[in-house]
């Protein structure tokens, strides 16, 4: 199958799981997860209307995005080390990624004397999985606090995770409630509005929908095994 055609499969599938709680199909983005794939499968997916492109690596965005049209915005979806901020901050126009203090200090550092405010995501481990990136559920509000408060240059946009691997995507659905309930939270105790929640990927993207979702990342499913 085309990335095009896969795109209008995974929509339609957006809009049936809409369906069945109430949403409007339009509140979710579809964010098309490249890892893996050459510049030529990005631009087809950008041609079939991605909403935007996720990366994993600041490296392989780096090489793929100049040969690839300048919208929709490029989502760093991945892990991100201190010493590849500088150049995450070059390519990506936004970063889903940020869970801790020293990361949200260090691009802000980076960006002080800009005029550009960067949009980003908090990651939160919600299966509270040891090993894991992403902030523990406990400590999400004081990151976002701490974001609010020395973190001019950095807007808080919304939360994302990746709930711990099965092989059920029912076994993600308590998990993604979790997520929709620290937006919940930090809403009532922070006064912030409006969180994206970036939740559901190729195997439980359908649940995520069903549980708020307002960006799914789906790799395989729209471009097929990773190469
Ligand atoms: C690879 C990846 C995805 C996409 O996964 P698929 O199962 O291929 O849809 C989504 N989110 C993150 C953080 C990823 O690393």
């Amino acid at each position: 199958m085309s990335v095009a055609d896969s795109l209008c499969l995974c929509r339609e599938r957006i809009a049936a799981a809409c369906r069945r709680v109430g949403r409007d199909p339009s509140e979710v983005r579809l964010v098309a997860v490249s890892k893996t794939q050459p510049a030529e499968a990005v631009r087809e997916a950008i041609e079939a209307g991605a909403d935007a492109i996720g990366e994993n690596r600041v490296q392989e965005a780096s090489e793929k995005r100049p040969f690839c049209p300048s919208s929709p915005p490029w989502h760093l979806i991945g892990p991100l080390q201190r010493n590849k901020a500088k150049p995450a901050l070059e390519v990506f126009d936004l970063i889903e990624t940020v869970d801790r203090f020293e990361l949200a200090d260090r691009l802000q550092s980076l960006l002080e004397g800009r005029s550009r405010v960067v949009p980003v995501f908090l990651e939160v481990n919600v299966g509270a999985e040891p090993q894991k990136s992403g902030v523990a559920p406990d400590q999400v509000r004081a990151l976002a606090e701490h974001l609010l408060t020395s973190c001019p240059h950095l807007h808080l946009d919304g939360l994302m995770t990746v709930p711990p691997w099965t092989a059920d995507p029912e076994s993600s659905r308590p998990h993604f409630i979790a997520l929709r309930a620290q937006a919940a939270a930090l809403r009532r105790d922070l006064g912030v509005e409006n969180l994206a929640l970036s939740m559901g990927m190729s195997d439980d993207f359908e649940v995520a929908v069903e549980e708020g979702a307002t960006e799914v990342r789906l790799g395989r499913i729209v471009f097929g095994e990773r190469r």
